[in-house]
């Protein structure tokens, strides 16, 4: 099937898997098919905050803003650009809904934890997401 609305989260630590998610987007697209690059900012306890900058989620949120844009530059289409702050797993479930996404690409698991069938995010992805999710392995 082709898909009309289709959102790739990207793990910065892992940015090379993330443009491969891209490229499978771009094949499962229908004709003017949006595809919505998102990457989610981790929460950090209040516990941990603490001891923490004041400004180190605004700064991640606009270093990952500037990376992000600069990958979805690289990739020659017009792709939409997203950072949330928030829970990976939680925040991906949020933007799909809102955005009416209508598949999720994602990848099994962060590279070299092979052992997993699953990595924890995309567990949670493929457990509750209203729409179609491709796991990419
Ligand atoms: P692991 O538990 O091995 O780290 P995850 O399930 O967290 O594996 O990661 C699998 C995929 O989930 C990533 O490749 C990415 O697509 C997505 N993902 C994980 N964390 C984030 C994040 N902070 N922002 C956006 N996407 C994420």
């Amino acid at each position: 099937a082709m898909f009309k609305t289709i959102l790739v989260p990207i793990d910065m630590a892992h940015a090379a898997e993330g443009k491969a998610n891209i490229d499978i987007a771009a094949q499962h697209s229908a004709a003017g098919a949006k595809i919505i690059l998102l990457n989610v900012v981790e929460e950090i306890p209040t516990w941990a905050a603490a001891e923490l900058p004041a400004n180190l989620i605004p700064d991640s949120l606009s270093r990952a803003k500037e990376e992000l844009g600069a990958i979805a530059k690289a990739t020659g289409q017009d792709l939409e650009v997203e950072v949330r702050d928030g829970r990976s797993y939680k925040t991906i479930l949020d933007v799909a809904k809102e955005k009416n996404v209508d598949l999720i690409i994602i990848a099994s698991h962060r590279p070299g934890l092979q052992d997993y069938f699953l990595g924890s995010t995309a567990a949670k992805v493929v457990r509750h997401a209203t729409c179609s999710v491709l796991v990419v392995r």
